[in-house]
């Protein structure tokens, strides 16, 4: 959800006349998207937001503005702390953001963004997670706003409000513009996307992923999240049903004890989220299912936590997302007795080691085949090398191809040659437009050193 957001905030900065700035020291306008989900978050959102009060003491013509879940919920104490920010705006507010950017832009001339400012400390971080030359090929769609289910250890509720569902003409109409604009993977996201209900014709889910996938030029199609309550039969099999799918299904689980599962509120017992997983692969035996686990949650004991960790054992999920339970204010769990920090790290250490065998077996079940995946950039962790990411959402990494790829070739076909826990390493060996071509030949830009024949010599 933070990621569609910044994207928009990207879009209306963009049409208000901005350029992204590659670093923050060169920005007229430093704006920081915010999540609250976790304490961490927090934590090091008010952190970046100290570093750039430096920006504005060097020059104060520097706006600061800070939106997102962490302002929604903490303007008040936001404006105490840290008076140097001239603007908040919650996540139900970013539609006037655009209109701000726009009064100030005036302001700053015909600033191109190379200004270089004297500050001490560099403050490190860029924008290139909101507008990377690749981003647009796959598009968030927002489809929904807000989440109606209260998990006891919830704060999205409180932060981005209940459910409100966008109209379907809207969404396709977004859809239409995005695909125009070269996307070939629409993301249709919300809190609880399959919860989705038409506000006029009560069409539910699996109808919106119909009428979006009959769109002209919807090459592929994917979603994020769901919540179990509202996985059906009928979601099941439409899905089932329509080719441009992307087989992943994230299907947050939280814990496998029912004893947690009723005291976070889910709906759900363990029996339903399997057996409701089950009849969904009935219907789409290939897809990856994957998910969200808390461990150390109050009133989590060694025998609820061992449901937990014999679930992850099982191999269910293709990949998943682990956290130690983080008490966040205004939600009913943190008044209750936590469990001991220690003892839920070390939980969260054996989880991940069980899941992580199965994460690893997944990939390892890819060595030696062809995968097609979207182009997301360089890989963070060497230049030379790139990314991308499957249809089930496995991250591939492969050397830099000869021809550098412009956005207009995205889809890589890799032969998978080594499987790791993160995702799996291969030689690019195709390239193509679009998803149902055939893959052009490719030489990978990384060659072997010649070898020298010293007996020829
Ligand atoms: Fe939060 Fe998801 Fe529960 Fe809604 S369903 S309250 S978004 S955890």
């Amino acid at each position: 959800m933070n990621e569609a957001d910044s994207q928009y905030i990207a879009r209306r900065a963009a049409s208000a006349g901005y350029t992204l700035a590659a670093k923050p020291e060169d920005a007229s306008v430093l704006l920081l998207n915010t999540c609250t989900v976790r304490d961490n978050a927090e934590l090091r959102a008010y952190g970046r937001i100290g570093q750039w009060k430096a920006l504005k003491t060097v020059d104060p013509s520097v706006k600061v503005i800070v939106a997102g879940c962490l302002a929604e919920a903490d303007r008040d104490r936001m404006r105490k702390l840290a008076p140097h920010v001239d603007a908040i705006f919650g996540t139900r507010e970013l539609k006037r953001l655009g209109d701000l950017l726009a009064a100030w832009r005036d302001d700053f001339g015909d600033d191109d963004g190379t200004l270089t400012r004297e500050v001490q400390t560099p403050m490190g971080g860029a924008g290139e997670g909101i507008a990377g030359p690749y981003d647009f090929l796959r598009a968030f769609v927002n489809v929904q706003r807000g989440c109606s289910y209260f998990c006891t250890f919830c704060i999205v509720p409180q932060v981005r409000g209940r459910f409100d569902h966008r109209p379907l003409a809207e969404i396709l109409a977004e859809v239409r513009v995005k695909v125009a604009a070269g996307a070939r993977e629409i993301m249709l996201v919300g809190q609880t996307v399959n919860a989705y209900r038409e506000p006029a014709t009560g069409e539910d889910f699996a109808d919106l992923c119909v009428h979006v996938a009959a769109l002209p030029g919807v090459e592929r199609l994917s979603f994020v999240t769901s919540h179990p309550k509202d996985l059906n039969e009928k979601l099941a099999r439409t899905l089932a049903g329509i080719p441009q799918m992307n087989p992943r299904f994230h299907l947050a689980v939280q814990s496998a004890s029912n004893v947690m599962l009723r005291r976070m509120n889910r709906k759900y017992t363990i029996e339903e989220y399997l057996e409701r997983v089950g009849v969904f692969l009935q219907h789409n035996p290939s897809w990856a299912i994957t998910t969200d686990m808390i461990v150390g949650f109050p009133g989590e004991t060694e025998a609820d936590f061992e449901q937990t960790l014999a679930l992850a054992g099982r191999g269910l999920f293709a990949q998943a997302y682990m956290f130690v339970y983080s008490p966040r204010r205004g939600t009913p769990a943190a008044h209750w007795d936590q469990v001991d920090s220690a003892l839920a790290h070390e939980r969260l250490r054996r989880l991940a080691a069980a899941q992580d065998a199965a994460c690893r077996a997944y990939h390892d079940r890819k060595i030696g085949t062809t995968v097609r995946a979207l182009i997301t950039g360089t890989s963070r962790k060497d230049a030379t090398m790139l990314a991308a990411k499957t249809t089930d959402n496995v991250t591939v990494i492969f050397p830099t191809i000869e021809d550098t790829p412009t956005p207009a070739l995205p889809w890589v076909d890799v032969r998978v040659e080594r499987a790791f826990v993160w995702g799996v390493k291969g030689t690019p060996v195709g390239r193509a437009a679009r998803w149902e071509l055939p893959g052009q030949a490719v030489a990978a830009r990384r060659r072997e050193p010649d070898v020298i024949d010293l007996l020829a010599l």
